[in-house]
């Protein structure tokens, strides 16, 4: 039965929403209370919306319900489908008064936020992320957007949700790789500010993996108030959130390297904070023994340990230096100065750079 087992609010003072977390609360709890008017249009994939569309409905009782299901992957975060979301709403006469509900991973809430924001000038959104990365990451901040043919999230605008519900039992139907790759974030917020978490996660990683509903509840309520933390002191990028890239430069390259989708994002974020790992210890920060623990707990999560064998140090180099974090030309990493301690550092020598690319590349 429907059983919320953690629950907190992100603080963003009159945009400030509730996270609930738990299991069986598709197709039981009642998600109305965040449901201004009588309508609703669900924002949902193809292979989501045969698995979870039905229970959904059932948590607007009383409400009429719409939905536009719009084909799945990466490759439709794109104007194009963000426009058939506009035509569902203009067609059904939704008003200002419509709430979007976005029910599906990453993609579908960042689309389906973008069309929420846009549409009459925004309406208010409901998320109902189904995989661990979106339950962990895309579902707080508020960021929302779609791809253009020259660069990724490049068209999009801060909306804030009214609720985000987390029901881990969808995790029980994500192919294979997905629940790593999600791992891989979790990963990232303990290694980032939060010791005791990363401590807590040594002891439970095969219960994530092996779905948990108390170890899940626990992981994503952890990532998810660490990411809120951050955010909030941080809402639009000023500075501390960059910390939330620990892995991200490095694994942006291996993303682009490979062709976007070969590699799960968080998969590459896992190899990437290795790698940050290895640097940090390199400059001295951390020692060999918390090296080794980064080492250990990837692996553990069954998280990959070498780049593509065809990517060279120069392959890494030549990506890197496009990321966006990067100032006046200097690049911007960010590195750890004790296990859940992170920080953006412009000062990175590069013969330690070039060192740890040419250690995980040979
Ligand atoms: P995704 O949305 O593509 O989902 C992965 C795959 O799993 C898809 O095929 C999807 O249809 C399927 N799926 C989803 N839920 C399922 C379920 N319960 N059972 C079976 N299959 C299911 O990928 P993702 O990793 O969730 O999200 C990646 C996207 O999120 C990227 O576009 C990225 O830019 C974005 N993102 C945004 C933010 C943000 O702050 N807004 C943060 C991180 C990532
Ligand atoms: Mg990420």
């Amino acid at each position: 039965m429907s059983d919320v087992r953690r629950e907190l609010r992100v603080e963003l003072g009159e945009r400030s929403y509730p996270i609930l977390i738990g299991t069986g609360l598709l197709g039981h709890y009642d998600l109305t209370p965040w449901v201004m008017g009588d309508r609703v249009m669900v924002v949902t994939n193809e292979t989501v919306a045969p698995l979870y569309r039905d229970r959904l409905d059932a948590c607007f009782p009383g409400k009429q319900v719409d939905h536009v299901v719009l084909p799945d992957g990466e490759a439709y975060k794109d104007q194009e489908t963000l426009t058939r979301v506009y035509d569902a709403l203009l067609e059904k006469r939704h008003t200002r008064r419509t709430t979007v509900v976005a029910l599906g991973g990453g993609v579908i809430g960042d689309m389906a936020g973008f069309a929420a924001a846009c549409y009459q000038r925004g309406v208010p959104f409901i998320q109902v992320p189904t995989t661990l990365l979106s339950q962990v990451d895309s579902s707080v901040g508020g960021k929302t957007g779609i791809n253009h043919p020259l660069g990724k999230n490049m068209i999009g605008a801060f909306h804030q949700p009214e609720a985000v519900l987390i029901d881990t039992d969808t995790l029980t139907t994500l192919p294979e790789r997905e629940v790593p790759a999600g791992l891989a974030e979790v990963i990232k917020y303990g290694l980032i500010r939060e010791p005791e978490f990363l401590a807590w996660l040594e002891e439970h990683v095969e219960a994530l993996l092996s779905l948990s509903p108390d170890a899940l509840a626990e992981a994503i309520y952890r990532s998810c108030a660490c990411k809120a933390g951050v955010v909030a002191v941080d809402e639009r990028e000023g500075g501390l959130r960059a910390i939330l890239n620990l892995g991200h430069t490095f694994g942006h390259a291996i993303e682009t390297h490979t062709g976007y989708g070969s590699w799960l994002h968080g998969e590459a974020v896992g190899l990437g904070m290795l790698m940050a790992a290895d640097l940090s210890c390199r400059m001295g920060l951390i020692n060999e023994i918390e090296r080794e623990r980064v080492r250990r707990l990837l692996q553990r999560a069954h998280l990959p340990a070498r780049p593509p064998s065809d990517m060279t140090p120069d392959d890494f180099l030549r990506r890197m230096a496009v990321d966006k974090k990067n100032v006046d030309g200097r690049m911007r990493l960010v590195i750890m100065r004790q296990l859940g301690e992170a920080f953006v550092t412009d000062e990175v020598e590069p013969e330690n750079l070039r060192a740890t690319l040419t250690h995980f590349c040979e």
